[in-house]
Parts: structure tokens; C-alpha cells; sequence
């Protein structure tokens, strides 16, 4: 055996870096942080190549003084907190101060910083954990990070990383998050010598959502503010019409940390669910803020995890308050053709390009380079001003996703529902035995009988089921079902719930059981199938948090089943449905979350007809 020695301050570093330094965005991350934590007002982050060669970070903060500079770099030192019990209530972002001892043990530093009240700053080189040079030099406030060839003395670190390309996407990634969670600092993102983003820090959210998001998602947003005993939250949601196949969409803050929250996602995406197709999700930006008392934090060198005391209720409560933002919206997606909004969308990001402000703090630093020696390596670069790239990503988002036409939500609330108007509804026709016309004022809307049909079933199924308002009818003789192993589980963990909405089911021997009744609103349909597929869908009904979603399942069964046997409707009967539609709270989508109506502006057509340009 091999004689047992300490392992020396080097080595050390280099395995706790490898804790907390995966790739260029955690590099990002930190550093970035520590510049929010020093109260700067802007940040620019530079990258080349990924990050894996050149990272800089400018900040306007705080400084470091420059007796501390040395000191920073050593393991666990923080200005941050003192011991562990401050880890709870800490507001800054890092505190475990490993952040500056790992990126120097993995890559080659260079620090410039000053406070204002010193005269000169610092400039500090550090590489691979070894000190190489410290002077005292010309500065403006705030503070320069470089950080060259990452993972330069731990090769089979550096071969982890993916193309450039994908790294500059993670950083990029990241900067949008950290740009959302602080609307009111001003950052700016460049990857080799090409602005990605840039943000005014003015502190609107929406504005930060348009820098990032593009246009289209910035014109569809609901503000949403809530406050109860147990968080507040403020911030906008998407409307479904933004939604995406992926959780990308979801931002949420809490605390002014970006942290991922099951809790939170499932409460939103329930809110969200019947609004949206399925494996849809929502788009948001909230931010929450609630008393540590409510969290219990797991702090982990690379992410941070969190838990919820009172989880039901805050599930609660955030899912009633989201799903009635959505309620008060009328979510009719208008129709328009392509060309004509494309070249408006043209117009607009030249105008916006226009008014985004001149990038303040390159003065600044200009100001900062001239300080530095000539012939300094690390004098900063600007790159020509080219046109803003989110705007043209935006653009390009736009371009990929969309179809022929353009989907806009409206923004004007309640106008086609309201009773007022439902009298001036004119029905047209149908088309395609399909699509009923309705004409009110300057719009056409198109409705889908069969998504109505599925919808107004949904509702009466629910709300008669949630009532206990049907008559159970009594099967005679009895339905024997067998049910297999699996089936048999789902059905002894679901028997209350069946049994509360009407259903009345005894064991009859072995694998069998007797249906002797079955609640009276689904009496004329296939009971046998709709109840397997009950069983059989057991899986996604046991995740559902709380009964009403449970009922809400039964019922969405059950319309499909009974829609599936419907026909051709008159017009006296469609007018019912429409009507029966129109009444109700959510009319705008069918329960599997397809739009049960859309609309088309007169304007639209007479621009076709050539009758307006
Ligand atoms: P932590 O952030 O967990 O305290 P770090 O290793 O990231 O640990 O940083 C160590 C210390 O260096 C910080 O506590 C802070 O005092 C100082 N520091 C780091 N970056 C900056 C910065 N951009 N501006 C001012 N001070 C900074
Ligand atoms: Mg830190």
C-alpha cells in the first residue's frame, strides 16, 4: 500500500473546480453573478470560440479593494456570508466562495478592478491556482474579468466540451435568463465579436422579453400579479398561442434566482392545460417572492434545489390564480395572411434597432482601455455595430415556426362573448360540414361543430359529475368486466372516485366485477369502453394533484366517447351548440386543448380583394 499524504492546495482546487466549473456558461454564471452581487448597473460578457479560449466579463460594481484582491482567489472566502446559518436568508447570489478559486485553478485569470473611493485599481494575473503578477494600475470603476484557455492544464476536462457553437448557445442560454431576471441591469452578450443581446436595463420586463423573445411573444403577454399569505408573484404570461413543444418557455424567479421548481411547473401546466395541445408548453416570466421560512434550501455545488413547505397549498393557489388570468382573456386566434405581416415585422425591428439606446458604457471602457498598457493583449475590442441580433433571431424563430399565416392573439378583451354581442351574432352557413360563420361587426369567426360539440359535453359532463347532479341508472342484469392485474389496481385505487361520480361496481369472484350502475349522463353511451379506458389510462390519471383534475380526465373520456357517435347537425341544433359554446367560462378550446374558434378581420379580405392596400 502507498503511503497516505495530504493532497497539496493545487490538486484540491482542481477537483472542486471540477465540482463547480463543468464548461465556459458556468464560468459565465459565476462570474456574472458576482457582478449582480457587487450592485453593478451593467455587464458585458465576451466570448470567443465558445468561451473555451477567451471569456471577459465588465461590470460597474462595487470593486474589489486592493489589499482583498489575493484573497478572493483562495478557497472559500466570501464577502458574502460567515456561516452556514446565513446560507438561509443570504439575498446575493454566490456565497460559497469557491467561484474564483476553482475558474483559477482550471484556466489562466486576469483581474482588473477598483473601488471609487481608491485612486489606482488592480491588476492581478493568476493561472492554474499560481500567483504571476499583482501591480498597481490605472482602472475605471468596477471590474474586468479575462479568463484564457479553459481547462488548459486538465486536458480530459477540456475534451468534455462540445463544438464551440453549442457552448456559445449555453452561455447564450444563460445570459437571456440572467438578463430576465434582472430587467434592471443592462447586459450585453457578445460571442466572436457579434452582439447576440442587449438589454437597456430600463427595469421593464417587457422589454427584456422583446430583446430576447422577438416581437411576436412580446405582444402576447397577460400580466399577472398576485399577492396572498403565502408568496407574491408578478410577471406576464404567454397567451396559448405561444406556447412550445418544450419547458424552454418557462422562466421563473424566485428570490431573484433562477431555479427550477417542479412545484411551479406543474402548477403552471395544469393552469395551462386545456389551453394548450398536449406536450405544449407555456411561456412565462414570473417572479416570485417568498419568505424562507416556506423553503428549504439543498445547496449543491452547481445548482440549487428546493423545497416548498406547504407544497399543496402554494400549488393551489398559484394554479387558481393563473387559470383565472386565463379566463379573463378571450383567446380567439385571428387569421391573417403571411406576406403583408412579415413585411410589417421588417418595418418594426428597423424602427427598434433605431431607438435602442447607444451602448453607454463603451465610452466608458474606451475610457478603461486607455489606462491599460498599449501593447496589453487584453486591450477590449468593439466590434462594428451590426444590426441587432435578437431581432433578427426573433425573426428567424418567427420564420422557422410559423405556418402560412401568422397567429395574433387579440388584445381587446371580451368583445365577441360578451351578451351584447352574442345578439348581433349573424349565423352564415357551414362549411365543409364542419365550420360554422359567424359574422359580427368587422370580423368573420369560424367555429368547429365538432370541437364544440366535444367542448359543451366536457363542461356538462364536469360540472354534473363535480354537482353529483345526474341520476345513477341501474344496470340490469349487471355489466361483468374481467380485469386484469393492471387493470384491477387501477380500478381499487380509483373505486372512490368512480363510485363519487356514480358509478356503483361490485366484486363478483376472482377477476370479475359487476357494473350495477353507471351515472346517468354517460347511460346511452359505451360504458364497458369508456370505463377500460379509464382504467387503462390510470397512469396519467394518479399524477393528477387534486380530485377536481381527476374528474376533469373522467370527463374528457367521456365526450370523446360520445362525440365520436355524432352527426350532422341542423341549423336550429347548431345554433344551440354555438350558443351552449359561447356560455361558457373557457369556449375557446376543445378539452385536448385544439381551438374551437378562430377569426378572420373584414380588413384582411378587402386587402386580398385589393380593395384597401
Ligand atoms: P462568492 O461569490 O461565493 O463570495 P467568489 O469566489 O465568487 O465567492 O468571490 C469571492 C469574493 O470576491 C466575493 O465574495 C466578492 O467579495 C469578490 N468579488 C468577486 N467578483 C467580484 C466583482 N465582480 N465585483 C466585486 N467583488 C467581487
Ligand atoms: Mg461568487
Amino acid at each position: 500500500m502507498a503511503e497516505i499524504a495530504l493532497l497539496n492546495q493545487e490538486t484540491i482546487d482542481k477537483i472542486a473546480a471540477g465540482e463547480v466549473i463543468e464548461r465556459p456558461s458556468s464560468v459565465v454564471k459565476e462570474l456574472v453573478e458576482n457582478s449582480i452581487d457587487a450592485k453593478a448597473s451593467a455587464i458585458t460578457v465576451e466570448i470567443k470560440d465558445g468561451g473555451s479560449s477567451l471569456i471577459r466579463i465588465t461590470d460597474n460594481g462595487c470593486g474589489i479593494e486592493q489589499s482583498q484582491v489575493p484573497m478572493a482567489f483562495l478557497r472559500h472566502s466570501t464577502s458574502k456570508i460567515r456561516s452556514v446559518e446565513d446560507l438561509l436568508c443570504v439575498s446575493s447570489l454566490g456565497f460559497r466562495g469557491e467561484a474564483l478559486s476553482s475558474i483559477a485553478a482550471v484556466s489562466q485569470v486576469e483581474l482588473i478592478t477598483k473601488t471609487p473611493p481608491d485612486l489606482f485599481g488592480a491588476r492581478y494575473v493568476i493561472e492554474g491556482s499560481k500567483e504571476k503578477s499583482f501591480e498597481e494600475i490605472g482602472a475605471p470603476d468596477g471590474t474586468t474579468f479575462l479568463v484564457r484557455n479553459l481547462f488548459y492544464n486538465t486536458p480530459a476536462r477540456r475534451k468534455f466540451l462540445k463544438t464551440a457553437q453549442t457552448e456559445a448557445g449555453y452561455v447564450h442560454a444563460l445570459i437571456e435568463r440572467l438578463a430576465l431576471s434582472r430587467p434592471d441591469i443592462s447586459f450585453k452578450f457578445i460571442s466572436n465579436d457579434q452582439i447576440k443581446l442587449q438589454t437597456s436595463g430600463n427595469s421593464s420586463v417587457k422589454d427584456v422579453i422583446y430583446q430576447v423573445y422577438g416581437r411576436d411573444v412580446a405582444a402576447s403577454l397577460m400580466e399577472l400579479q398576485e399577492e396572498n399569505d403565502l408568496f407574491e408573484v408578478n410577471g406576464f404570461l404567454g397567451t396559448p398561442a405561444v406556447s412550445r413543444g418544450n419547458r424552454n418557455f418557462e422562466n421563473y424567479f424566485i428570490n431573484r434566482r433562477y431555479i427550477k421548481s417542479t412545484l411551479i411547473a406543474k402548477s403552471l401546466e395544469d393552469a395551462y392545460k386545456n389551453f394548450l395541445m398536449q406536450h405544449q408548453y407555456p411561456f412565462c416570466v414570473l417572479y416570485f417572492s417568498l419568505d424562507s421560512k416556506f423553503l428549504d434550501v439543498n445547496v449543491h455545488p452547481a445548482k440549487m434545489e428546493l423545497r416548498f413547505h406547504q407544497s399543496g397549498e402554494i400549488y393551489q393557489k398559484l394554479f387558481s390564480c393563473i387559470r383565472e388570468r386565463l379566463m379573463q382573456k378571450e383567446h380567439i386566434p385571428s387569421v391573417t395572411f403571411g406576406k403583408e405581416v412579415k413585411k410589417k415585422e421588417k418595418e418594426k425591428a428597423v424602427s427598434v434597432r433605431e431607438k435602442l439606446p447607444e451602448p453607454f458604457e463603451k465610452k466608458r471602457l474606451e475610457k478603461a482601455a486607455s489606462f491599460v498598457r498599449k501593447d496589453s493583449p487584453y486591450e477590449p475590442k468593439y466590434p462594428e455595430r451590426k444590426p441587432l441580433e435578437p431581432i433578427v433571431q426573433a425573426k428567424e424563430r418567427q420564420e422557422k415556426k410559423q405556418p402560412d399565416y401568422i397567429q395574433e392573439e387579440l388584445s381587446y378583451e371580451g368583445k365577441f362573448l360578451s351578451e351584447q354581442a352574442r345578439k348581433q351574432h349573424k349565423i352564415i352557413g357551414q362549411a365543409f360540414g364542419t365550420y360554422w360563420l359567424v359574422e359580427y361587426e368587422e370580423k368573420l369567426f369560424m367555429i368547429d361543430q365538432h370541437a364544440a360539440h366535444e367542448k359543451v359535453l366536457y363542461e356538462k359532463n364536469l360540472s354534473a359529475f363535480k354537482r353529483k347532479d345526474f341520476t345513477a341508472q341501474l344496470l340490469s342484469p349487471p355489466m361483468i368486466l374481467t380485469l386484469d392485474p393492471q387493470r384491477e389496481q387501477a380500478f381499487i385505487a380509483l373505486k372512490e372516485q368512480l363510485f363519487r361520480i356514480g358509478f356503483e361496481i361490485e366484486p363478483f369472484g376472482g377477476k370479475e366485477y359487476a357494473v350495477c350502475g353507471v351515472p346517468g349522463n354517460l347511460f346511452q353511451l359505451n360504458v364497458r369502453q369508456i370505463l377500460l379506458e379509464i382504467l387503462d389510462s390510470f397512469d396519467e390519471i394518479k399524477k393528477a394533484e387534486t380530485p377536481d383534475l381527476v374528474l376533469e380526465k373522467i370527463a374528457s373520456m367521456s365526450c370523446k366517447a360520445a362525440v365520436k357517435g355524432s352527426h350532422t347537425l341542423r341549423r336550429q341544433e347548431a345554433e344551440t351548440l354555438i350558443s351552449e359554446l359561447l356560455e361558457l367560462e373557457n369556449p375557446y378550446f376543445c378539452p385536448h386543448g385544439r381551438p374551437t374558434m378562430i377569426s378572420m378581420e373584414k380588413q384582411e379580405l378587402e386587402k386580398k380583394f385589393k380593395r384597401i392596400i
